[in-house]
């Protein structure tokens, strides 16, 4: 039995039909649709499907569209919260030398001594006690400057 292509119509035999999937169904395309339709986004493609009005699923694809915008509207929300409390935890102090990107302000961090850590192993052998340190960090490039604001927990 010939198939039809889901978005043009054309007739296309067993040999040249090819499947896409969108959701829980496949559907038959030509050659020539299937290689410009594959790799496209599905909620385009559900919405072409739709407007071609010779799938079996409407109702199917309807509440597909439906269920995918609002779970990117969501996730796009949700995005867009996340940026703004990121970006109240740690303002931009300046630009990055390496890039030119902004750098950030992390909070104070307070670095144990008398333990190993790569940055201050040679510290840890003076001293002991904890070393107050501020990061800046390029967001882009991942640049970290550091400070330490108390001269006084410092070697003499
Ligand atoms: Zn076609
Ligand atoms: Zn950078």
């Amino acid at each position: 039995m010939a198939k039809t292509c889901i978005i043009c119509g054309k007739e296309i035999s067993a040999f040249n039909s090819r499947k896409l999937y969108c959701g829980d169904y496949g559907e038959n395309l030509c050659p020539d649709c299937f290689s410009r339709y594959e790799g496209m986004d599905t909620l385009e493609f559900a919405e072409e499907i739709l407007a071609s009005g010779r799938s079996k699923h409407d109702d199917y694809y309807r509440d597909y569209i439906e269920d995918e915008k609002r779970s990117r509207q969501a996730a796009l929300e949700r995005e867009k919260r996340e940026e703004e409390a990121f970006n109240s935890r740690h303002p931009e102090v300046g630009r990055c030398p390496k890039c030119s990107g902004p750098m950030l302000q992390y909070s104070p961090i307070s670095v144990k001594l008398g333990e190993e850590t790569i940055l201050f192993s040679d510290l840890n052998r003076l001293m002991s006690g904890s070393l107050t340190v501020q990061l800046n960090r390029c967001r882009e490039c991942g640049y970290t400057e550091f400070f330490t604001p108390n001269e006084t927990e410092l070697p003499k």
